[in-house]
């Protein structure tokens, strides 16, 4: 019997709902798009194949959901500008607000995914799931990971579970939560991690569980337009043996409002980059205080860095997030007590 003969027959059986949601799907290129010279070969262009061809090339997507696309761009995420976020996010809020549609998927390139996937919780104003997935293996590679974590993050998508639980990264078959999830490993299928939380819920083959309950989601403290131009903010890696004189360089960047400091350890600073940190912050550029290392928090004013120096403590967010949310918090305020309050709370 046709499947949906089936689901009508039930459906007057036992009063079902077998209503299918709306999910639109908003390529931005990446592996999952990607399209190698053979199935086996390493080398391969991220961002070749169109949204209507990864539709394609997924059987049994129609049976999730209805699905609509659209093709913000095709690239490798490693290439994104601060532009392409903009124009992201405004395609992803104007998405969210069509009344038909129940939830998002963004397709795309693994290397940067956690922060546009941080940067959209910050700035996009939905109930309404957002699911950013990708694939470590090329759509023409042997065991290809895309297809099915496109059926999972379309599953994810429409499920009304997914409702209110902000912008999740849909990779392997873990669910993770966009504060929390990083790239692991260069290669591996199974590179998402949220080192301090874990992944907050699973999908297999397109069924969706989540581990805990919801918790009451905050309105989002920033919102972007056409005319938004983010602040640059770097980033310095700190290791042993650090030539000051070199980040002098970095400091003479015009238009340089901030920096993220992936300290060691527990976002230490050696203590001869003293007389940096006060040019800096004599320059009125605010410095956020992170941590190389990979996962934990960054304990308050340890060394006394924060306090001698008016650092922000960058808490849990690892430096590229950090840097994502001093941006957006440096479009608001130069102050590094509010500031602090952004990282407290986000
Ligand atoms: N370089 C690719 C990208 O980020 C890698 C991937 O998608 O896995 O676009």
């Amino acid at each position: 019997m046709k499947k949906i003969t089936l689901a009508i027959l039930m459906s007057f059986a036992f009063g079902i709902s077998f209503a299918k949601p709306t999910v639109e799907i908003i390529a931005t290129g990446g592996t999952i798009a990607g399209v190698a010279s053979s199935s086996s070969s390493t080398i391969y262009k991220a961002g070749s194949l169109s949204a209507q061809q990864l539709i394609d090339s997924v059987s049994g997507l129609e049976d999730l959901a209805n699905i609509t696309y659209q093709q913000a761009y095709n690239k490798d995420s490693g290439d994104l500008q601060l532009s392409d976020w903009i124009k992201l996010a405004r395609i992803v809020q104007k998405t969210a607000n069509k009344s038909n549609v129940n939830g998002i998927v963004i397709t795309h390139g693994t290397d940067t995914m956690e922060e546009t996937a941080y940067f959209l919780s910050l700035v996009i104003n939905t109930k309404k799931p957002i699911v950013l997935v990708g694939s470590m293996r090329p759509a023409t590679s042997i065991s290809s990971d895309g297809p099915l974590n496109l059926y999972n993050a379309v599953a994810i998508a429409g499920s009304k579970k997914s409702i209110n639980r902000g912008v999740m990264v849909a990779m392997n078959g873990d669910i993770l939560d966009s504060h929390d999830v990083t790239k692991t490993n260069t290669v591996s299928v199974q590179t998402f991690k949220s080192p301090n939380a874990g992944p907050i819920g699973n999908a297999t083959m397109g069924d969706v569980t989540y581990n805990s309950p919801l918790s009451a989601s905050e309105k989002v403290p920033f919102s972007v337009n056409a005319d938004t131009k983010l602040p640059d903010v770097a980033i310095i890696y700190e290791y042993a043996g650090v030539n000051p004189e070199m980040l002098d360089k970095i400091i003479e960047t015009p238009n340089l409002k901030g920096i993220v400091i992936a300290g060691v350890g527990d976002g230490n600073i050696p203590s001869y980059e003293g007389s940096f940190l006060k040019k800096v912050r004599n320059k009125g550029i605010v410095i956020v205080r992170s941590s190389r290392v990979g996962s934990g928090t960054v304990t308050y004013d340890y060394n006394n860095l924060d306090t001698s120096f008016d650092l922000v403590n960058g808490n849990d967010l690892n430096p590229q997030k950090a840097r994502i949310l001093l941006m957006l918090a440096l479009t608001k305020t130069n102050d590094t007590k509010k500031i602090q309050q952004y990282f407290n709370t986000y």
